[in-house]
């Protein structure tokens, strides 16, 4: 009998032969043979060969995509025990599902410093996996993200969602009347959904069998923590393996009169007694141009400060400048390579001084919004007691989250590269897998970024720039959602999806979406990555009809340059 078992080039494939390797599954005797990278366009045609030559016998492990991206094995052999496949995929059972069978006596134990979505998520999968577990958390449940970050904003964002379709709602045949914003109302729904989702992490930990202690931790040694506790006195606690997830906090620059009163954080921003009149906000990242949507979708005069050429720069230059056209139109007024140099009082208001490519300038707001960043928050934890190594205050990991120091991991904003919730969340998976005796590394190829402005603006992957910095020949699929029917339905055809594809080996780099519901759809384009797909696996994915998803699939055609919905040029 003939097997051929065929995984990806890339990282699913290596990490599927891996799995199989481990688990003696290769059969003895075979003969392996792959591609080196000069000879891969030969991998659809050898594996067409091999598919002939064995039938249905043809193995795929799990996670790969029937592509012709494969490099196929094969091999002569009678006694095969390698499970085939029920159709195209197999799906060995992964072994980090599998909770460690320790008696309640030989349990880890694990500490976790930190409740927000990397602290609670660790300590939840290393639950599941059999650790017990106590976390401790100086604050509320849920950390930055739930109580003052993504949670907050975007409640806040829906609302100005709602209320732009309200106001502009003749368009879409509603008599609305006079509308207007209930900042009480909202400020309330606001901490409502707040204390729902902190409750809910409350819930998770109990539910798992965690032990919450409320308190500030510091190290005595890496096994061991103080704990200064909330309620007054001091406990310390021993542990097999700590997980650190301190987040992170705001950068507010020595700048004369950043310390006035007026002067404000994303913190304060979201707790405001009422909406200004004016806002200056100091950076254009993505807090500052969620900020930015949000006001100037509630009628406040907004005014952007940027020191960089341009707005939002880890982003797709064309999709960026078509979110700036949205902003611009709404009054937003835009100073880039511009920097803040003071703030004063003026009146009941404040006097912002900018150096301008045009010169000095002054811009008057009620409040000045600084967003130029957030810093690791790793002072006090006693890192330098255990001989942490750190890159200024970050800890430094590896890619299973360990810090140089044994047992002691690190995740999300105190140690990532990339400051996002769900980034510090699979860094936690990661974390306390690999702390229950699995082997998982982090991979940061699929991690999407999501801007919440209106139209939001979703990618992952490689953007049209880096795929060229990075040698590619990079092909483009452009679709705008003007030509998309659901966008058109919404009234919201400001937009568009934009692949970036690798010429060579028609492997999708990059998926860059502005428009409605981008945050929802950068799904697709993420899993496309995980599964290392090429332009042909989108195009025959049906899609739903009538759906801002068709977009993806037109922009996939587009590559092909055989949009369907797309006037054919002349
Ligand atoms: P945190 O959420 O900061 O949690 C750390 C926790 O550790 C805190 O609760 C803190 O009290 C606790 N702690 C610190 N030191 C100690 C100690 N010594 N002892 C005990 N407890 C301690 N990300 C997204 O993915 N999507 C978004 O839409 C998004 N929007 C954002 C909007 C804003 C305005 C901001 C500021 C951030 C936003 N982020 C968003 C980023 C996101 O909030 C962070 O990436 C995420 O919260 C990081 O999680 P974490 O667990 O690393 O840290």
């Amino acid at each position: 009998m003939k097997i051929a078992v065929a995984a990806p080039t890339g990282e699913v494939g290596r990490m599927n032969f891996g799995v199989l390797q481990e688990r003696n599954k290769k059969p003895k005797g075979i003969n392996f043979y792959s591609l080196t990278d000069g000879e891969k366009h030969k991998v659809k045609e050898l594996t067409e060969k091999v598919t002939e030559e064995v039938g249905k016998n043809l193995y795929f492990p799990t996670g790969a995509a029937v592509s012709h991206k494969f490099v196929p094995v094969t091999a002569e052999t009678g006694n095969v025990p390698v499970e085939k496949s029920s159709g195209f995929r197999a799906a060995p059972e992964t072994e980090n599902d599998l909770p460690s069978a320790a008696s309640a006596a030989e349990r880890k134990r694990v500490a976790v410093i930190g409740g927000g979505p990397g602290g609670y998520v660790s300590a939840i999968r290393a639950a599941q996996l059999g650790a017990e577990v106590t976390l401790i958390e100086k604050n509320a449940l849920g950390g930055v993200c739930l109580n003052v970050g993504c949670i907050p904003t975007k409640v806040l964002l829906h609302t100005a969602e709602a209320y732009t379709l309200a106001k502009e709602g003749a368009a879409i045949g509603l008599k609305t009347g006079n509308v207007s914003v209930d900042w009480d109302g909202l400020m309330a729904r606001k901490r409502a959904v707040v204390d729902t989702l902190v409750g809910g992490v409350g819930t998770l930990m109990a539910s798992n069998g965690i032990t919450v202690v409320r308190g500030t931790a510091s190290f005595l040694s890496p096994g061991e923590l103080s704990v200064a506790l909330n309620e007054g006195g001091t406990a310390t606690l021993s542990a097999d393996s700590v997980i650190i997830s301190t987040g992170s906090e705001p950068v507010v620059p020595p700048i004369p009169g950043f310390e006035l009163d007026g002067v404000i954080t994303s913190t304060e921003a979201l707790s405001l007694e009422k909406l200004p009149e004016s806002v200056v906000l100091v950076g254009g990242g993505v807090i500052g141009m969620e900020f930015a949507s949000l006001f100037s979708s509630f009628g406040v005069k907004v005014t952007v400060v940027e020191m960089l050429p341009g707005i939002l720069p880890m982003l797709d230059g064309e999709i960026v400048s078509i979110l700036r056209g949205v902003l611009e139109r709404k009054g937003v007024v835009f100073h880039t390579s511009s920097k803040v140099t003071g703030v004063e009082k003026k009146g009941t208001g404040l006097s912002v001084s900018v150096e301008t490519p045009r010169g000095a300038t002054k811009l008057e707001a009620e409040k000045v919004l600084v967003s130029v960043g957030r810093r690791p928050v790793t002072r006090g934890l006693g890192l330098e007691k255990i001989g942490l190594s750190m890159d200024r205050s970050r800890i430094k990991t590896d890619k299973k989250m360990e810090t140089s120091v044994k047992g002691v991991y690190a995740v999300g904003d105190c140690a990532s590269p990339i400051m996002l919730a769900h980034v510090a969340s699979r860094e936690g998976e990661v974390a306390a897998e690999n702390i229950m005796g699995h082997k998982t590394e982090m991979d940061y190829k699929t991690v999407p970024n999501a801007v919440y402005t209106a139209p939001e603006i979703a990618s992952v992957g490689l953007t049209e720039k880096e795929a060229s910095e990075k040698g590619f020949r990079v092909k483009i699929g452009r679709f705008p959602l003007m030509a998309n029917g659901k966008s058109l339905i919404m009234n919201e055809t400001d937009g568009l999806v934009k692949y970036v594809v690798d010429e060579k080996y028609d492997e999708i780099l990059g998926v860059h979406i502005i428009g409605p519901r981008a945050t929802d759809l950068i799904v697709e384009g993420a899993l496309a990555l995980r599964l290392e797909a090429t332009v042909d696996e989108l195009v025959t994915t049906v899609h739903a009809h009538p759906t801002v998803g068709e977009a993806l699939l037109e922009g996939a055609l587009a590559v092909r340059g055989r949009s369907i919905s797309m006037p054919k040029k002349a």
